[in-house]
This record gives C-alpha cells, sequence and structure tokens, in this order.
C-alpha cells in the first residue's frame, strides 16, 4: 500500500511507541498517586507538557490537555464563549466541522456568528475579519491551515487585528503543527489547538494552548486534574507518546518540511504534466507542505478513491472526519466550486516516509484510472475528454 492520506491521519512514530510502551506494563500508576507510581506517572506528564509548551514556545502551564483537536476546539469555543461577557464570535467558512458544528450550538444558545468567506484559493481577507467585529464580539477563531486544500491564512495580520480591539484569538492549527514554525508569543496568537494523531502521535490526545490570563469555563467536572479545567484520569501513555511526538516534530522540522515540499512537488509537477484536463486546488504557495488537491473534471472523487485503494493507494476526497456521511464539501463550496468540479476532487496528502518512487507509482495508476473512469463518465461531451 502507498499511504497518501496523511492529512486524515500518520502512523505512530517508532520512537514515540518506544515511550508509551512502559505506561502500559510496569509504569501503570494514577498520576495524582502519592506513592512512588503515582509521582512516576506525574513526571512523566510534566516532561510531556514541557516539550508540547515548547514546540509552539509556550509556558508549560499554558498547555490544556485534551482528547484531541476536536475536543480543543469544542474547549476553546465553548469555554470561552461562557466565560466572556460579549454574543458574537467571528469564524471562517471553511473551517473543521470541530469549529462548525460548535458555532452551530453557540447559534441555539443566543450566540451570533459571522462565517467570513474566502477568494477561490481559500484565502481569508483580514479586512473581512476586521470589518465584522462588533463591540459584542468576544472571539475570532480562523484556521491556520487548511484540511482539504491546504490553504494557511495570514495569521499574524489577523491576530494583530484582534489585539488592536482587545479581541481574543483562537486558531486550529491541527494541520499546521510541525509543517509550519509557530511560535505563539510571535504571532500572537492566545489560543491554539494540536492533535497528537496528525503528528505521528498516538490517536485520543491533544492538547489547548491557552495564554496565561484568559478564562475559560470549564465543562468536565470531577476530580479536578488539568487545574480543574479537565478532570480525569489522565491518559498517562498518549501524553507521553504525544510529548515525544513533538518533541522530534520540533528537532526535525526544517528536514520534514524539506522532505514534504520535495515529494509533494514532485507528485504535483507529474500529475499536471501526465493527466489532461486535472486543475490544482488551493493557494499556490501559501499551502502546508504536505497537501495536494487536484480536480479531475468528469470523475466522481469516491470512485476515483475507491479504484485507487484497489490499486493500493490510500487517498481522499477531502474532510475524512465526516466521511461517513458523503455530503459536498463545505470548504470547495466556499470557494466557488461547481457541482462537477467538487465531485471530481481527490486530496493527496504525503508523509514523512513516502518516497519519490511510491510517487511514480501513484502518478501511473492515477493516470490509467482517471482514464477509465472518464471513458464512462456522463460529463464526456460536455468536457470533451
Ligand atoms: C483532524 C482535525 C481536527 C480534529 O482532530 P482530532 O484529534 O481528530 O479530533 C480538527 N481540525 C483540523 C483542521 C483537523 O485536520
Amino acid at each position: 500500500m502507498i499511504y497518501l492520506d496523511n492529512a486524515a491521519s500518520t502512523p505512530v512514530h517508532e520512537q514515540v511507541l518506544h515511550e508509551m510502551i512502559p505506561f502500559f506494563q510496569d509504569q501503570f500508576g494514577n498520576p495524582s498517586s502519592i506513592h512512588r507510581y503515582g509521582r512516576f506517572a506525574q513526571r512523566a506528564i510534566q516532561n510531556a507538557r514541557k516539550q508540547i509548551a515548547h514546540l509552539i514556545n509556550s509556558e508549560p502551564n499554558e498547555i490544556l490537555l485534551t482528547s484531541g483537536g476536536t475536543e480543543s476546539n469544542n474547549t476553546a469555543l465553548f469555554g470561552l464563549a461562557h466565560a466572556a461577557k460579549g454574543n458574537h464570535i467571528v469564524t471562517s467558512s471553511i473551517e473543521h466541522e470541530a469549529i462548525l458544528e460548535p458555532c452551530k450550538k453557540l447559534e441555539k444558545e443566543g450566540f451570533e456568528i459571522t462565517y467570513i468567506p474566502v477568494d477561490d484559493s481559500g484565502l481569508v481577507n483580514s479586512k473581512d475579519i476586521e470589518k465584522s467585529i462588533t463591540p459584542e464580539t468576544c472571539l475570532v477563531s480562523i484556521m491556520f491551515a487548511n484540511n482539504e486544500v491546504g490553504t494557511i491564512q495570514p495569521i499574524q495580520e489577523i491576530s494583530k487585528i484582534c489585539h488592536d480591539k482587545q479581541i481574543v484569538f483562537h486558531t486550529d492549527a491541527v494541520q499546521a503543527v510541525g509543517k509550519v514554525k509557530i511560535d505563539v508569543k510571535e504571532l500572537g496568537i492566545d489560543m491554539l489547538s494540536i492533535s497528537s494523531h496528525k503528528i505521528n502521535g498516538p490517536k485520543g490526545v491533544g492538547a489547548l494552548y491557552i495564554k496565561k490570563g484568559i478564562e475559560i469555563s470549564p465543562f468536565i467536572f470531577g476530580g479536578g486534574q488539568e487545574n480543574g479545567m479537565r478532570s480525569g484520569t489522565e491518559n498517562v501513555a498518549s501524553i507521553v507518546g504525544f510529548g515525544k511526538a513533538c518533541q522530534l516534530a520540533q528537532e526535525n522540522m526544517k528536514q520534514n518540511i524539506l522532505h514534504l515540499q520535495n515529494i509533494r512537488n514532485n507528485l504535483i509537477a507529474k500529475v499536471m504534466n501526465e493527466i489532461p484536463l486535472v486543475t490544482l486546488n488551493g493557494h499556490s504557495d501559501q499551502r502546508i507542505a504536505n497537501n495536494a488537491h487536484f480536480t479531475f473534471l468528469g470523475v466522481n472523487g469516491e470512485d476515483l478513491i475507491i479504484k485507487l485503494d484497489e490499486n493500493g493507494i490510500a487517498a481522499s476526497t477531502g474532510s475524512a472526519c465526516s466521511v461517513r456521511v458523503q455530503k459536498e464539501s463545505h470548504v470547495l463550496k466556499a470557494m466557488g466550486f461547481s457541482h462537477d468540479q467538487i465531485a471530481g476532487s481527490l486530496r493527496l496528502t504525503v508523509g514523512l516516509s513516502n518516497t519519490d518512487s511510491e510517487i511514480e507509482k501513484t502518478v501511473e495508476i492515477l493516470k490509467k484510472v482517471v482514464k477509465e473512469l472518464r471513458a464512462f463518465s456522463p460529463l464526456k461531451e460536455k468536457y470533451g475528454f
């Protein structure tokens, strides 16, 4: 198999697994226990918290450990909204469902949400954000990099607008962490969501960076773990693995980005050269290092994924988190794509272990499969292939 769906999830790094194993075996203590088992687990969590904090240049006590990107986003939105005075929130029309669904719920609670549009490359205009802000605005949440088309937003511009108006700025950085150098102080970010399994760590663990001084209301109550912000016995092994994944991501960031870009650029060049009637979607340079997103007119994306899978290639039409209900991509819709363009879309996201020879094989198969599917396409006449 050739795995090209790294935006959906990544394999656990060998060194990460190695760090985790003792916590399933001898080191099974509850981190709240006073005895040495407990203290060992507690120290391991504090070490992981440092590794996570370090990756984004924050302080360890600004890191809230969660069950992943979804919970981090939910905590940022509900936690801030319920603690703040204003009742207006600004976000974008291309956010992940883990932002959009909480926003829908907040609308039902009486909050007003503004969804900032994007241009045809998936970029928000920070002027639109500035104009949307009212005296009631308590939060602006704009994703760092999009999970479907990979477009990177002008985060520093947006944070400046927010700070000039003393509004809290949150960013869903799940796709950007490890692939873009992120310094929350330099970028002026107040809250930031991270997910472990998108950076070669285990699933079911993540973090929300909350800048010191920002008030959030908790919604899980119990034993008072995580400073009372999220009760429940910590997922020690996963937290340790997440910490190690952050450390590795930081140490290897430069060479990882170069590797991903090289492979991805090779993929894009070959697809554009060898397959007729294809477009590359997203932004030409403000794009995350591992993302390639194409439209093959006349091809149904889901048929394409199945055919690719039969030929040993794992790919995606877009957001994996909502695959079970196949609906049209809200991201591509917001970018102004037609029904035919959305239907013909394919996302290929490379990872650390992909090679150029895998890319060559992928393009060969893709070329063959696209041709086969187009032969039966009802859009044959319309587009003339
Ligand atoms: C994957 C993803 C999430 C969800 O993270 P989980 O850890 O899977 O809950 C949120 N936002 C973006 C942009 C993602 O890509």
